[in-house]
C-alpha cells in the first residue's frame, strides 16, 4: 500500500475547504488565532466579541445582521473575493473602458510615466507607504525629494519659494486666492479671474469664493481692467484657450492698484515661455500632472503654489527647508510649521493637511531623469506638434483662432464643433468640445504624426504633409516671451541620465527612510495599516491609468463601476443617505461638508447660523475648515476623563443661540476612547437647530459594528488613505469621501463638467476633478471586495485588541491618559509622558528620536495633548512586531529611569542624543557615560539595525535661515 491511500480519510480536508486559499482577511489582520488568543488574555477578555460588548457604548452600536438597508443607494459588499478573483474583476473592469487619445486639454495632458519611476516610486513600497515626514531623521530620502520638486517649482515659475504640493490646480489656485486676501491691504472684496482661465479652476474658485463673502468677476485681460477695487487677480498662462499672452502689462497695471497677481501656469510650457516671475507675478498655481503623472481620470496629481519671498509665511501646506543636524550636517525637515492647522488651527493659512507626495516625487524624478534639456526637448516637440496640426489646419482652410499658443489649437468651425469631435473619436482621438462653434485640441509627450493625421481627417483636411509643414512653419511662441533663463542648473538635474544612475539615486534615497515595509508606524489617527499589494496593482493598468477626467462617462463604464459600488458599500457601512468621493484629501471632505451644512441652513432661510463648536481636542483641520467654510468657531471644553464637557457645551449652545451652524467631532474622540454619551451630545446640538458633523478620520474603530449616519450624525468625512488602506504615500495622496444624511444630500459638491458627479442643487465642486483622486479608488474597491462586511469587523475588532494589548502592556511603564467603558480604549491610545518628563527631563522629543535608534517610527507626538504620545497599531501588525514595539518603549523606559536616578546626567544620556548615526558612534574618542553599544544597539532594538542618515535635526535653526531649494549650479561652484 502507498504512504498515501494509507491516510485516514478524517484527515482530509475537502475540496471546498482548499480550493479558495487562505481568505485574504487573514493576510490583511496581522494576529492569528493564537497571538490573537495571548493578546485577549493580557487585555482580560475572553473573545473579540467580549471586548467588543464591554468596550463598544451599546447605544452607537448595531451590527451588520441587524442594518436596515437605507433605499436604493445602500448595497451591502458582496462575500469575501479572493486576491486573484478580486485582480480578474478588476482587469475586466479596467478593460471595459475605452482609452482615447487624449487631446482634451484643460489642465490634464498625456504623458509617459519612466517605467523606472513607474515601478521603483509608484510602485514601490518603500516610497508608497511611507508617513508625512513629521520625523524627519527618518525621512530624509523623500525630504531630499520633495525639496528637488520645490526646485522644479521656484526654477520654473521664476518664484522663490515653493511648497511640497498643493491638492491640484483649482484648489491650489484658491489657496492662492485665499493668501492674497490674507495679505490684501485694499479691503475690497473682488478677486478678478482672467476669463481664459481653466473652466473648473473658475467653479471650484466660486465654490470657494461664496461662503467668504469674495466676489469673483471674471475679466477679459486683453482689455482694460474694471475700474472698481478688487484685492487680486488670476491670469492664465498659457489659456484654456490654448492661447499665449504677454501678461506683463496687466500685471503691472494691477500692481499699481495695489493688487497682487497669481498666474495660473504649465511647467512645460514655461521651459520655453518666460515665465510667471519674471513677467512680475507674485504666485504661480499649477499642476505637475504631465511630468510623469497617469491621467487617471483625474487624479491624483500634484498641485503647486510658489511665491515671492516676502510671502513665504503665507504659504499654504508643507514646505521642505534644509537645516543641520547636532553635529552641524545639513539636513531636511519640513519648514515652518507654524503656520499649519495642526499648531494655528482657527488661526491657520490653510486647512489642507495631506496632499499629494508621492506624486511631487514622481514629478520630481520626471525632471531629475530628463534634466532641462530632456524637459526642454519634450516641450519643443509638443510645441512642434501643435504648430505643424494648426499649420495643416490651415492650409487646410480651417480657421485656428490664436496665432500664439503652445500645445493647445482653438478651432473655429461654426456650427460643426460636435460633427468634428465625433470625427476625432472615431480615429481614437479625445478633443474638447468648447462650444458648437469651437474645438480645441491639445499636443503632449505621446501626440505622433498618426494623431495629428486623425484631427486633420476629422476635420476634412486632405494631403497635407508633416515635413513640408515642419519645415515651413515658425514657432507659434512670439520671440518676446521666449524663456532666456536658465533653470534647474543643479547638479541632481544632471547626473541622472542613465537608468543605472536613478535607480540607485532613488534606492538610496527610500534606503534613508523608515515606511511600513521596514518597520510598524504605530501613528495615532493616522491608521498606518498594510496596503496590500493586490489592493495597489490595479491603479497603473492602463485602461484606469490612461482615461481623461472629462472623457465622457460612457468611455468609462469601468471606471463608474468601481466609482458606484464603492459610494454604494460606503453608504452601507456608514449609515448615510449619500457618499461623495469627489474631496481629494480629510481636509476637502470637511470643506465640503460644512459648505453642505451652510447650504442647507441658507435653503430654509437660517441666514445667520455661523458659529460651529468645536472640542479643544479636536484635529487641527477641523477649525482651519470651519473658517474656510466661512464660520466662526468656538471651542467647547473638554472634561478631566477626555470627553466633550456636556456642561460646557450647552453653556456655548446657549450662548450661541440661533447662530449655531454645526458642531464637528471626533469618534471615536481623539483620545481614543468610545465616549459613551455622545448621543447626548449629539441631541443637544440637534435641539438647539444645529447640524452633527462627524469627523470619520477614526472609521476604523467603527466599521462593521457602529454607522455615524444611524447614532445621530449628518454628515462625516471618511479617509479611504486611513481606514480603507490606500496608502500615505509620504504625505498624499488621500481621498477625504463625505457621507451625508439625506436631508444634506442635495448639497453635496457636483462639477460642471460630469453632470452626474453630483447633485444639481449641489455646492459647486470642491476639486478640479469630478470625482477627485478617482485613479486610486479601485484600492480601497479592492480592500472592501476582499474582506467582506466580515473581514472588516474583524478587522476592526482586531485594532481594538491591538490598541488594548498595547495599553494593557504598557499600563505599567507610561500610564494610559484616557480609558472609556469598562477601562478600555478604542483602536488607539494616549500613553501620558509628563510625569516622565517631570522626574527626568525627557521629552517626547526624546522618546520619539530614541525610537528610531530602536528601529522604529514614533508614535503621534502631542496630539491632541501635549507631552504624550499616541500610539495606534491597527490591526494589521501581527504580535511578534507589537511586542517588539512594546519592549521597544518599556527599555526606553528603563533608560530614562537611568536618567532619574543620577546614574546618567540629564544633559548627556542616549535619550537626549538620539539617534544615532553609524558615524557618530564609530569616533575615536568615546566621552559619554553611556556605551557605544548602549547608544547604538539597545538590547530591544529591532534584530535588523536600521541606521539614521542624520542627528536630530534642528528645526529652529532652519527657520531662522530659510533654504527651501537645492542651491543652484554658480552658487556651489562658488
Ligand atoms: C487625518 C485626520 C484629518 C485630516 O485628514 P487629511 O486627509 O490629512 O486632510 C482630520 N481629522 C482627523 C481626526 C484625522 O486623523
Amino acid at each position: 500500500m502507498s504512504p498515501s491511500r494509507d491516510r485516514r480519510t478524517t484527515d482530509r480536508l475537502s475540496l471546498a475547504a482548499l480550493e479558495h486559499g487562505r481568505p485574504f482577511s487573514e493576510r490583511h489582520i496581522g494576529p492569528d488565532s493564537a497571538e490573537l488568543a495571548a493578546m485577549l488574555d493580557t487585555i482580560g477578555v475572553g473573545s473579540l466579541e467580549e471586548l467588543a460588548d464591554r468596550a463598544m457604548p451599546t447605544s452607537i452600536r448595531t451590527d451588520p445582521a441587524d442594518w436596515e438597508t437605507s433605499g436604493q443607494r445602500d448595497q451591502a459588499p458582496p462575500p469575501a473575493a479572493t486576491e486573484d478573483q478580486v485582480l480578474t474583476e478588476l482587469r475586466t473592469l479596467a478593460d471595459s473602458n475605452t482609452v482615447l487619445v487624449p487631446m482634451l486639454g484643460l489642465g490634464y495632458h498625456g504623458t509617459i510615466t519612466p517605467p523606472v519611476i513607474r515601478r521603483n516610486v509608484l510602485e514601490d513600497p518603500a516610497w508608497y507607504t511611507a508617513y508625512t515626514p513629521y520625523q524627519p531623521e527618518i525621512s530624509q530620502g523623500r525630504l531630499e525629494a520633495l525639496l528637488n520638486f520645490q526646485t522644479v517649482v521656484c526654477d520654473l515659475t521664476g518664484l522663490d519659494v515653493a511648497g511640497a504640493s498643493m491638492l491640484d490646480e483649482s484648489t491650489a489656485a484658491a489657496e492662492a486666492m485665499l493668501l492674497l486676501r490674507r495679505v490684501d491691504k485694499s479691503k475690497s472684496d473682488v478677486f478678478l479671474v482672467d476669463d481664459d482661465t481653466l473652466p473648473q479652476t473658475i467653479a471650484v474658485l466660486r465654490t470657494r469664493a461664496e461662503s467668504l463673502q469674495i466676489r469673483i468677476e471674471l475679466v477679459d485681460v486683453t482689455s482694460e481692467l474694471p475700474t472698481d477695487d478688487f484685492f487680486g487677480l488670476l491670469l492664465a498662462a498659457p489659456g484654456a484657450s490654448g492661447a499665449v499672452r504677454d501678461h506683463t502689462g496687466v500685471i503691472a497695471a494691477a500692481h499699481e492698484r495695489g493688487a497682487k497677481v497669481v498666474v495660473a501656469c504649465d511647467l512645460l510650457a514655461a521651459t520655453m515661455v518666460t515665465p510667471p516671475g519674471e513677467q512680475g507675478a507674485d504666485v504661480a498655481v499649477g499642476s505637475t500632472q504631465r511630468f510623469g503623472v497617469p491621467l487617471g481620470f483625474g487624479g491624483p496629481h500634484a498641485g503647486f503654489l510658489a511665491v515671492r519671498q516676502q510671502l513665504a509665511r503665507q504659504l499654504p501646506g508643507r514646505l521642505v527647508g534644509t537645516s543641520i543636524d547636532a553635529d552641524g550636517n545639513p539636513a531636511h525637515r519640513l519648514a515652518l510649521q507654524t503656520r499649519e492647522q495642526h499648531i494655528r488651527r482657527d488661526k491657520a493659512t490653510s486647512n489642507i493637511c495631506t496632499a499629494q507626495v508621492l506624486l511631487a516625487v514622481i514629478a520630481s524624478m520626471y525632471a531629475v531623469y530628463h534634466g532641462p534639456s530632456g524637459l526642454t526637448e519634450i516641450a519643443r516637440r509638443t510645441h512642434r506638434m501643435a504648430t505643424v496640426l494648426a499649420a495643416g489646419l490651415a492650409k487646410g482652410g480651417v480657421e485656428v483662432v490664436h496665432r500664439s499658443f503652445f500645445d493647445t489649437v482653438l478651432v473655429h468651425v461654426p456650427g460643426g464643433a460636435a460633427e468634428a469631435v465625433a470625427a476625432c473619436r472615431r480615429d481614437g482621438v479625445l478633443v474638447r468640445e468648447v462650444d458648437a462653434d469651437h474645438v480645441g485640441v491639445s499636443c503632449s509627450e505621446v501626440t505622433t504624426r498618426e494623431h495629428l493625421a486623425a484631427v486633420w481627417g476629422a476635420f476634412g483636411v486632405q494631403g497635407v504633409g508633416v515635413e513640408d509643414l515642419d519645415a515651413a512653419t515658425e514657432d507659434a511662441v512670439p520671440a518676446a516671451l521666449e524663456r532666456s533663463t536658465a533653470f534647474l542648473t543643479n547638479p541632481v538635474f544632471h547626473r541622472h541620465r542613465s537608468e543605472t544612475s536613478l535607480l540607485r539615486y532613488l534606492r538610496m534615497l527610500s534606503d534613508k527612510d523608515v515606511a511600513l515595509d521596514r518597520s510598524m508606524i504605530p501613528l495615532g489617527s493616522c491608521t498606518m495599516k498594510l496596503n496590500a499589494t493586490a489592493e495597489m496593482e490595479p491603479i497603473t493598468d492602463p485602461g484606469f491609468a490612461g482615461l481623461h477626467p472629462f472623457a465622457p462617462e460612457s468611455d468609462a463604464p469601468g471606471m463608474m463601476q468601481v466609482i458606484g459600488d464603492l459610494e454604494a458599500w460606503l453608504v452601507h457601512l456608514t449609515g448615510y443617505h449619500s457618499v461623495s468621493l469627489q474631496p481629494n484629501a480629510g481636509s476637502q471632505g470637511e470643506l465640503a461638508g460644512l459648505l453642505a451644512i451652510r447650504a442647507y441652513h441658507r435653503s430654509r432661510g437660517d441666514l445667520d447660523r455661523d458659529v460651529c463648536l468645536i472640542p479643544s481636542s479636536a484635529h487641527g483641520t477641523n477649525a482651519a475648515s470651519a473658517i474656510s467654510a466661512g464660520m466662526r468657531v468656538k471651542v467647547v471644553k473638554t472634561t478631566e476623563r477626555g470627553d466633550v464637557d456636556v456642561e460646557d457645551l450647552q453653556r456655548v449652545i446657549d450662548e450661541v443661540g440661533d447662530r449655531l451652524s454645526a458642531i464637528m467631532i471626533t469618534y471615536p474622540s481623539t483620545h481614543g476612547v468610545y465616549e459613551p454619551h455622545v448621543r447626548k451630545v449629539l441631541a443637544a446640538v440637534h435641539d438647539a437647530g444645529g447640524q452633527v458633523y462627524v469627523d470619520g478620520a477614526n472609521l476604523n474603530a467603527l466599521v462593521g459594528l457602529a454607522r455615524p449616519g444611524r447614532f445621530g450624525a449628518d454628515v462625516s468625512h471618511l479617509n479611504l488613505h486611513k481606514t480603507f488602506c490606500i496608502p500615505h504615500g509620504g504625505g498624499g495622496p488621500g481621498v477625504g469621501p463625505i457621507g451625508v444624511a439625506e436631508h444634506l444630500a442635495p448639497f453635496l459638491p457636483n462639477h460642471p463638467a460630469q453632470a452626474s458627479a453630483g447633485p444639481e442643487t449641489g455646492v459647486g465642486p470642491v476639486a478640479g476633478a469630478p470625482w477627485g483622486s478617482a485613479s486610486i479608488l479601485p484600492i480601497s474597491w479592492a480592500y472592501v471586495r476582499l474582506m467582506g462586511v466580515d473581514g472588516l469587523r474583524r478587522a476592526t475588532l482586531t485594532a481594538v485588541a491591538a490598541a488594548n494589548y498595547v495599553a494593557a502592556r504598557l499600563r505599567d511603564s507610561f500610564p494610559v491618559l484616557y480609558t472609556g467603558p469598562g477601562g478600555f480604549v478604542a483602536h488607539e491610545c494616549i500613553l501620558d509622558l509628563r510625569p516622565l518628563t517631570k522626574s527626568s527631563g525627557i521629552t517626547v522629543d526624546d522618546v520619539a528620536k530614541r525610537l528610531a535608534d530602536y528601529g522604529f517610527h514614533s508614535p503621534t507626538m502631542s496630539f491632541p495633548v501635549a507631552g504624550t504620545l499616541m500610539v495606534e497599531p491597527t490591526e494589521s501588525e501581527n504580535l511578534a512586531e507589537i511586542d517588539r514595539f512594546c519592549d521597544a518603549m518599556i527599555a526606553i523606559r528603563a533608560e530614562a529611569a537611568r536618567v532619574e536616578s543620577g546614574e546618567w546626567p540629564a544633559d548627556d544620556n542616549p535619550l537626549v542624543h538620539a539617534p544615532f548615526t553609524a558615524r557618530s558612534v564609530l569616533v575615536d574618542e568615546w566621552t559619554h557615560p553611556f556605551t557605544r553599544e548602549e547608544a547604538a544597539f539597545p538590547a530591544a532594538g529591532r534584530p535588523d539595525k536600521i541606521w539614521v542618515p542624520v542627528r536630530r535635526i534642528d528645526s529652529a535653526h532652519g527657520d531662522r535661515n530659510l533654504v527651501c531649494s537645492c542651491p543652484p549650479l554658480e552658487e556651489l561652484a562658488s
